[in-house]
């Protein structure tokens, strides 16, 4: 059995209907509940004779704390469209929340609400209804939802600005083409591109500079899917049109889509010229001052007064005649105990001072004697204990050695002249008297040839002088000319030949001819006969030879005299040096043979000698040979 429309009861669906329903009065700014039904009521934990007569906004006040949502001005605003247009008007998820009953408490909602007019048969707005849909578990899925795609945005931004902002070269090349897909701002300036240039371009097309060394290890990263890294690359790249010669660390990683394949290459890169750069100039600093330390055969230390330990270089273990690193008590045991005082005494200056500075004496366990100097810096922290000290030492053997030879060589010079000078100044007193008194007397003459044998003496001395400064200030000239060997020894040796006491012997080749100062070489033969007679006393020979020895003249004077120990030979031809020092036997200023050497040597010849202690000596020096 049908039901016919009449027989509807539109009161009853009004009352059941599921969706929510308020018949409101268009009593603005009042609106009375005119009527409302059950899903209503649910919806809003209502009842429904609490509400009818009353104002929906006497029903339904705005919560306090919800300042944002303006839901009451929203609603008069939704009710008045409804009423002036006379069309429904729909508010979409809007927050209205419902007091909970009996609490002055609100429960948080979300609604989308129709206002629809109802009107009479003249077309007048009598009432209209109101009815929310409750959307607060849609709407706050919907608000999660959007919550996690903003935060993904968010995210996806944040790693693009991070990409883009990298102080490290980042480059997204595809695995087929290698058509570069992205490229932040530091690989740009790495490779000293534009981005136009760059981006959508085949690699090598836009780096072409970088292609030869590259694209074989870029293909295989490709191809293994293995990663690859490189350290301190040297690449020259074209930057601004110019080559420049860089030096990077970068990686080429395989980078994989969602299903896991390989198809682009991540390549990270940085520019780390300066560091390499800022690296080798260190090295070639440091590189360079050990070379200086080397070359000065300096010893250097640094000690660690805390843990007692010191840290040697093999030459500062050598200067103290160790093979090998040693404690610091070994090597303060090899100084002299007498210099031991000076040590502590330049220690205790150095809180004032931040410096060590003293010569000391090594004695080894050859018992030979070593001088060296040692220099520190001493570094200290408030107190006057040191924590560091950083130092070298110099083995100055040889410098003391010349200064005691220079000292000696003063006293030396000193008596040589004293010698003659007294005995002419005697020669003088004696003639003064002479002369007053007895003006013909016949030992006149003999005064005077002594004084004037003895002022010749002082001649040759302050000559043999200048001629060492001469030799220093390097203005030793020499005049050269072609003359025969033979003939210039026999010529110089006639002083010789007049005392008697050395027969003199020629032989060799007495035609050879040379090239040379003739004055400035019969100088050097004089020099060598005198010491064959100073030296050989006893013996009464003095053996001359001339030969040619390649393209030179070998002259060699030899004499049977005593001989010269050889740990004496290579010191002899040194300025002030005298085998015995003291010049207790022998006078003489040391200066012969050194002046001798010059000469020979400024000639471009050789000079030297060979001696048998006891048996004699042979000097010899060669000379270039007439030219041709
Ligand atoms: P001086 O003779 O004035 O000391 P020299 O330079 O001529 O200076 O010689 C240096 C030293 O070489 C001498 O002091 C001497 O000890 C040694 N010497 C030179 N010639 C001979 C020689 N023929 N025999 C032995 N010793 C010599």
């Amino acid at each position: 059995m049908s039901t016919s429309t009449s027989e509807i009861g539109y009161q009853d669906i009004f009352k059941c209907s599921p969706a929510a329903i308020l018949i409101i009065d268009i009593d603005a700014p009042y609106y009375t509940i005119l009527d409302a039904n059950d899903a209503y009521c649910n919806a809003t934990n209502t009842q429904r004779c609490d509400m009818i007569g009353t104002s929906v906004f006497g029903s339904f006040p705005a919560n306090p704390t919800d300042e944002v949502s303006h839901n009451i001005e929203m609603t008069h605003f939704s009710f008045q469209q409804a009423i002036q247009t006379k069309q429904s008007h729909t508010m979409y998820n809007y927050r209205y929340d419902i007091p909970i009953r009996g609490t002055n408490e609100f429960e948080e909602r979300y609604w989308t609400t129709t206002n629809t007019p109802i009107l009479d048969a003249d077309g007048q707005v009598r009432y209209f209804i109101h009815s929310p849909a409750n959307v607060t578990e849609l709407y706050k899925l919907n608000q999660k939802e959007q919550a996690g795609i903003d935060a993904l945005k968010n995210q996806r931004q944040q790693l693009y600005s991070s990409f883009m902002q990298a102080p490290l070269g980042i480059c997204i090349i595809s695995g087929g083409d290698l058509v570069v897909q992205m490229a932040n701002d530091s690989y740009l300036e790495l490779v000293g591109k534009s981005r136009a240039e760059l981006e959508q371009q085949g690699i090598w097309d836009a780096v072409p500079e970088a292609a030869e060394a590259y694209a074989p290890v870029l293909n295989k990263v490709i191809e293994t899917g293995e990663a690859f890294f490189a350290k301190e690359h040297e690449v020259t790249m074209i930057r601004k049109g110019r080559p420049e010669r860089i030096f990077m660390d970068f990686v080429y990683e395989p980078i994989s889509d969602v299903a896991g394949v390989n198809n682009a290459v991540m390549v990270i890169a940085i520019d780390v010229t300066d560091k390499v750069v800022a690296r080798r100039r260190i090295e070639e600093a440091e590189e360079r001052a050990r070379l200086a330390i080397d070359a000065a055969e300096i010893g250097t230390f640094d000690f660690d007064p805390a843990n007692d330990n010191i840290v040697t270089s093999d030459r500062f273990n050598a200067i103290f005649g160790f093979d090998g690193p040693r404690s610091r008590d070994e090597f303060r045991e090899r100084m002299h105990k007498d210099d031991l005082a000076l040590r502590q005494a330049a220690h205790a200056r150095a809180p004032e001072t931040g410096k060590i500075f003293y010569e000391t004496r090594l004695i080894w366990p050859d018992e030979s004697l070593h001088w060296i100097r040692v220099q520190a810096d001493v570094y200290f922290n408030g107190t006057d204990k040191p924590y560091r000290m950083l130092g070298t030492v110099l083995d100055i053997t040889e410098f003391k050695r010349l200064q005691q030879q220079k000292d000696d060589f003063i006293s030396v010079a000193s008596h040589e002249l004293k010698t003659p000078m007294t005995s002419v100044k005697a020669s003088m007193q004696l003639l003064e008297r002479l002369v007053k008194t007895q003006p013909s007397s016949d030992k006149i003459p003999l005064f005077l040839d002594k004084a004037n044998t003895n002022l010749t003496k002082m001649q040759h001395l302050v000559d043999a002088l200048l001629n060492v400064s001469k030799i220093a200030a390097g203005q030793l000239a020499l005049h050269k000319t072609d003359f025969v060997a033979a003939e210039m020894v026999n010529e110089c040796c006639d002083h010789v030949r007049l005392m008697g006491t050395h027969e003199l012997i020629l032989s060799g080749d007495t035609q050879l001819q040379v090239h040379a100062d003739k004055e400035r070489i019969d100088q050097v033969v004089v020099n060598l006969v005198n010491n064959a007679v100073k030296y050989a006393p006893d013996s009464n020979k003095i053996l001359f030879h001339i030969a040619q020895t390649g393209n030179m003249a070998k002259i060699s004077v030899q004499d049977f005299g005593r001989g010269i120990p050889p740990e004496k030979l290579p010191h002899l031809f040194e300025r002030y040096y005298r085998v015995d020092a003291s010049g207790v036997q022998f006078s003489g200023l040391g200066l012969g043979l050194y002046i001798s050497a010059e000469i020979i040597e400024r000639h471009g010849g050789k000079i030297g000698v060979d001696s048998v202690v006891g048996e004699g000596s042979t000097f010899w020096f060669t000379l270039p040979l007439k030219s041709n």
